[in-house]
């Protein structure tokens, strides 16, 4: 016989565990279902163990600043090994606290591949549980959220093989530090383990096939930001292709096509990082009739899919594929089936790269903002004449700002800097709200911080800053 739920999720990553919270908050009986590790590919092997391996690639490079501080220490070294074990035991402890929410909401855990099948009020949900027995469970609601995983291009050898060519999963669990890398992608995964390696003393060249790295970023920004990590030894070929990946007896080549050049770079190893691809494969796509756009999921604001009773949340319902985005539309759909009115707002989605230094932004970039055909205001203000920034050493980088002209409204603002995904937050807020520059200059900004230059970049915009 058939188990019933008032709702069965489909993955566990920051969109379905959020998800079964809100719902167990609202009463559903819910069951999540699991083919790995609760907390899927944020908690187990992304955001999160990415972030601890990177506080360590900053800690390190950090003691080759310390005479400028005063301070003298004999040497430094690492133990791979242990700043790898560090990484995972991060990512255990944040698996288990999601075990403990879900307990908490009453939320049951099935741990086992699930797929779809046509039902009645909702597609039946077929478990093929970790002990080897079949589970079949009705439910009124089912919500997907299966995430996505790395792109491989098998075609021209941009594919794992667990030794020396790496997706992200490998390049965090690596058994020896490779002493050269050729990092494939600038998005924010190629970013930060390019800064990660850079840090314990990899040469690192990064290849990006669009003209300029970080292609999303505001062009200013990407620009000092590339000015930064190459400052720190990172090396950048942008506008250049990789036509091919070849494994030698002792590392890699990668050969490269600029502009109809060609160009081979050697390597130790290789870190494909060019995007990444949504799972939809064996879940039933095609028994259901689950209508797809460019491999991901259609859904509406609220996450419906064309399936009756079927949802599709996070990185398997498209893009921006960020934990946070899933994480709010998990809420979202879940009040949406449990009858609550869902307001139609469209808050501005922040999106962050966590390597030395940070980039985060909110909004539109001045392009976007020009090519929309907006009359802009753009202001700027540099970290190097921030008081807060001078006192810590923390000079590099700058917030810029865009606002609409005509109506005052921030529309945009970008950053790069020390730590500056904690502070992107404050016009992520602003924008919500629908601030102008009224409200950002009338708004108090503690001293010293360096938040102080997101009201400097404010100000800036309409010729008033007042610290430069
Ligand atoms: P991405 O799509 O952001 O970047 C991939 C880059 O690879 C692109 O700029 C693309 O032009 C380039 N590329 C593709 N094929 C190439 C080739 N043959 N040669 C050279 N360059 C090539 O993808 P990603 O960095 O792999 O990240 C995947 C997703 O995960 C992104 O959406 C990202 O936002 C998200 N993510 C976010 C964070 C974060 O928020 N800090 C961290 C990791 C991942």
């Amino acid at each position: 016989m058939a188990d019933a739920f008032d709702l069965v999720i489909i993955g566990s990553g920051p969109g379905g565990y959020v998800a079964a919270i809100r719902a167990g908050q609202l009463g559903l009986k819910t069951a999540i279902v699991e083919r790995e590790n609760l907390g899927g590919i944020c908690l187990n092997w992304g955001c999160i163990p990415t972030k601890a391996l990177l506080k360590t690639g900053e800690l390190y490079e950090g003691l080759e600043h310390l005479a400028d501080f005063g301070l003298a220490v004999e040497g430094r070294s690492y133990d791979f090994n242990r700043v790898i074990k560090r990484s995972r035991d991060v990512a255990k402890q944040l698996s288990s606290g999601v075990a403990f929410l879900m307990k908490k909401y009453k939320a049951t855990v099935i741990d086992g591949v699930a797929r779809m099948e046509p039902g009645s009020a909702a597609p039946r949900v077929v478990v093929e549980e970790k002990g080897g027995s079949t589970r079949v469970i009705e439910a009124k609601s089912v919500i997907l959220a299966t995430g996505a995983r790395a792109r491989v291009i098998p075609a021209i050898g941009l594919e794992p093989d667990g030794e020396r060519v790496w997706t992200y999963r490998e390049a965090m669990t690596p058994k020896t530090r490779p002493a050269s890398l050729v990092v494939i992608g600038s998005g924010a995964i190629g970013i930060e383990f390019a800064s990660f390696y850079r840090a314990l003393g990899s040469e690192v060249t990064v290849v990006e096939a669009l003209p300029r790295i970080l292609p999303l970023e505001d062009a200013e920004i990407g620009e000092a930001a590339r000015k930064a990590y190459e400052a720190r030894g990172i090396a950048f070929r942008a506008g250049a292709k990789v036509v091919g990946l070849k494994k030698t007896r002792t590392g890699v080549t990668v050969d490269l096509e600029t502009d109809g050049k060609a160009e081979r770079l050697e390597a130790e190893g290789a870190i494909v990082a060019v995007g990444i691809e949504a799972n939809v494969e064996n879940i039933g796509v095609e028994a259901l009739g689950l209508k797809l756009d460019r491999g991901h999921v259609v859904v509406d604001d609220c996450g419906a899919t064309n399936v009756k009773g079927l949802y599709a949340i996070g990185d398997v319902a498209g893009p921006p594929w960020l934990a946070h985005k899933a994480m709010h539309e998990g809420v979202r759909c879940v009040e949406h089936i449990a009858g609550l009115p869902v307001e139609h707002v469209t808050a501005p989605i922040p999106a962050c790269t966590y390597a030395a230094p940070q980039i985060a932004s909110v909004g539109l970039t001045e392009a976007q903002a020009r090519d929309k055909g907006i009359e802009v205001k753009v202001g700027r203000f540099p970290f190097r004449v921030n008081g807060k920034a001078i006192a810590a050493g923390e000079t590099t980088g700058l917030v810029k700002t865009v606002f609409d002209a005509s109506t005052g409204a921030l529309i945009g603002a970008h950053m790069v800097g020390h730590e500056v995904t904690e502070m992107i937050q404050g016009f992520a807020l602003a924008m919500t709200l629908e601030a102008t520059e009224a409200e950002l200059f009338a708004t108090v900004f503690p001293h010293p911080t360096m938040s102080e230059a997101m009201h400097e970049a404010s100000l800036a915009a309409f010729g008033r800053t007042l610290h430069l």
